[in-house]
């Protein structure tokens, strides 16, 4: 079983997906670190974001058992990764991993902005969790306050909807609601309503 899990950044798609894999008891598989970890390694090795080459030559390299670093949730990591993830041959060299992962029995819970759409078309269930930019935007602030980072809202707003436009208007594999897509908008959920309702959409769509 595979369960593709979408949505834009701060959405709480990540806490969810982790929380269902353990609760289903399947793989999970954080699919914005493999964009993080690239940015990462471009960045320590002194490239520029723009190098294309170099760039290109870190997704190709990159190594799967470097995806625990707690740097790569560090703010600004988003942003590095979200621009590595318009170019295509990254999207391309990380692909066959996301693949092979989702295919592991006893099944896969997969987080991103594509999956649904690129990585695992045929999933068996398709979720697009979604809240407002300025729901998002709390959220995000309140975590970012809480670990000590000096930002004010309307700054991690403007970040907020900046990323947003990046990554649904980039050309390769844009961010999108699949067609066959569950909607759910978390922004007058916690993230118990939010589990108990993705649960729901679970249960329903395999008793289809
Ligand atoms: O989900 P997270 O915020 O960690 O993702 C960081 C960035 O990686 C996103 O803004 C997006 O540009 C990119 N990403 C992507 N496709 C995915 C997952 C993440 O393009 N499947």
């Amino acid at each position: 079983m595979i369960i593709a899990i979408d949505g834009p950044a701060a959405s709480g798609k990540g806490t969810l997906a982790r929380k269902i894999a353990k609760h289903l008891g399947l793989h999970y598989l954080d699919t914005g670190s493999l964009y993080r970890a690239v940015a990462r390694d471009a960045l320590s090795r002194g490239f520029r974001l723009d190098d294309t080459w170099a760039v290109v030559a870190m997704a190709r390299s990159l190594d799967p058992a470097s995806l625990d670093d707690a740097g790569l949730r560090e703010p600004g990591i988003g942003e590095a990764a979200s621009r590595v993830a318009g170019i295509p041959e990254v999207r391309a060299a990380l692909l066959d991993y996301q693949r092979h992962f989702a295919a592991r029995p006893p099944g896969t819970v997969l987080d991103g902005r594509d999956i649904g759409t690129v990585v695992c078309p045929d999933a068996d269930v398709k979720m697009f969790v979604t809240a407002t930019p300025e729901e998002r935007a709390r959220r995000r602030f309140l975590e970012r306050q809480a670990a000590g980072v000096e930002m004010t809202y309307e700054d991690t707003l403007q970040l907020i909807r900046d990323r947003d436009a990046r990554d649904a208007g980039r050309e390769s594999a844009p961010m999108r609601r699949a067609d066959d897509a569950d909607l759910l908008d978390t922004t007058e959920m916690d993230i118990e309503a939010a589990f108990d309702a993705a649960v729901g959409l679970i249960k329903r769509k395999i008793s289809q």
